[in-house]
């Protein structure tokens, strides 16, 4: 017997159809003695309606309404199932946030978890009782309802998992797992059978959108292992009574053999490049620079800053989304430019692909080989920022799915 978790995303709730097939999912868990706890999504589509209905009543919203508004799909998906399981005749009740309860802090929208108390959770698996938990809310500290910002209940799933101290923590989603890269672009990308939390991190930050990219961070520092599959996968009665199916184990490094330098290329479209040219080269610039963006709400990624020749003037390069720029280049004419740097330049229409691979850390030339790859096809590179387990490249949003084709197959992310 194991206790686990079992996340089923909005895809997986669309219909009463598919919560009917969520149940079949259910019932082969507890059958096999298993506890459990399931965090449900809103239906399908449920919360895109939800909030441009709070956006047609008024543009400056109360974000207090608007958590209470948004968080109503998954209340609606929670009653459902516990509805249906009971009507199979298990023991199942539907918890909302207020009610275990998740204790998250003010901020509406995009609250973070403070605190869980698993006691009645727990209790309840003493009873043999399926716990059917609405994801995505909370309950802040005064008493009112929150959200944890948009794909939430990823991160729900994986608290939840953390505080009851499941074994596993099953996302069941539309896809079957994790691919080296999007299989829309590139139709030989493949799924991998494990991924380290690290590379994950890199890969949901750097839009591959099959997990919230807190619930990565959460899972990270709780190891919590993720198991990301196909609710739409039935399994044969073999792989169903060993519990084999198809999916992709988000784990420990260390429970991964055979690491591959490389595991996976992300990117991210639109983004849009800053430059300080002249920029003064002395102590209190850069934070002068970010500080009156970071007030704005502005989140800026890479970050490339010369040496100076003479330790005079130096150029600063930084990426923020398309959607920002404009904002940007206003705050930081008014705040800097002029006084700390002899021009500003920026451009729009650009992409950062990324290669990632926890392996890289221990193998040489994994750069060389990109930069050679997207030199042969003419494509230029406009900046590259590294960590120990990515390389990440700036250029032209045209060139993104040639980018992302070349560097899939030079490092033979296509075979086995
Ligand atoms: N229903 C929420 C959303 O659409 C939370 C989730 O699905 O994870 O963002
Ligand atoms: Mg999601």
């Amino acid at each position: 017997m194991a206790r686990i978790v079992m996340k089923f995303g909005g895809t997986s709730l669309a219909d009463i159809r598919c919560i009917r097939n969520v149940l079949c999912h259910v019932k082969r868990e507890v059958d096999l003695g298993h506890e459990v706890a399931i965090v449900v999504s809103a239906m399908a589509g449920t919360t895109n309606q939800l909030v441009s209905w709070t956006q047609d009543i008024a543009d400056l919203y109360n974000f207090r309404e608007y958590d209470v508004v948004v968080s109503s799909g998954e209340q609606v998906t929670a009653g459902l199932l516990a509805l249906m399981l009971q009507a199979e005749g298990m023991n199942a009740r539907s918890w909302m946030g207020w009610q275990i309860p998740i204790v998250t802090d003010s901020v509406y929208g995009c609250a973070r978890i403070k605190s869980i108390d698993p006691s009645k959770l727990l209790k309840g698996f003493q009873h043999g009782q399926v716990a059917v938990i609405a994801g995505f809310q909370g309950m802040s500290f005064d008493g009112n309802i929150t959200t944890l910002g948009r794909g939430g209940s990823d991160t729900s799933a994986v608290a939840i998992a953390a505080v009851i101290k499941a074994s596993r923590c099953d996302i069941y989603t539309d896809v079957d797992g994790v691919y080296t890269t999007d299989p829309r672009i590139e139709s030989k990308a493949r799924r991998l059978s494990r991924v380290a939390f690290e590379e994950m991190l890199e890969m949901a930050s750097l839009g591959a959108k099959v997990l919230q990219v807190r619930s990565v961070e959460l899972a990270m520092v709780h190891k919590v292992r993720i198991f990301v599959r196909s609710s739409f996968d039935m399994g044969s009665a073999s792989a169903r009574a060993e519990g084999d199916f198809v999916g992709t184990l988000i784990c420990d490094e260390e429970e991964i053999v055979e690491q591959q330098f490389v595991s996976g290329i992300a990117f991210a479209k639109d983004e849009a490049q800053i430059s300080l040219r002249r920029l003064a080269d002395k102590p209190g610039v850069a934070a002068a620079v970010f500080a009156s963006l970071a007030e704005e709400n502005i989140n800026v990624d890479m970050i490339v800053q010369n040496i100076s020749e003479h330790g005079a003037t130096t150029d600063m390069t930084f990426t923020v989304s398309s959607s920002d720029l404009e904002r940007a280049v206003n705050i930081l004419e008014r705040s800097c430019h002029k006084v700390i740097c002899d021009d500003l330049q920026f451009e729009s229409g650009l992409a950062k692909v990324s290669v990632i691979g926890i392996g890289m850390r221990n193998h040489a030339g994994v750069a060389a080989t990109a930069f050679k790859a997207l030199s042969e096809k003419g494509i230029n590179i406009r900046a590259i920022t590294t960590s120990e387990i990515k390389i990440s490249i700036l250029i032209d949003n045209a060139y993104t799915e040639l980018a992302v084709r070349i560097l899939h197959s030079v490092y033979h992310l296509d075979k086995e």
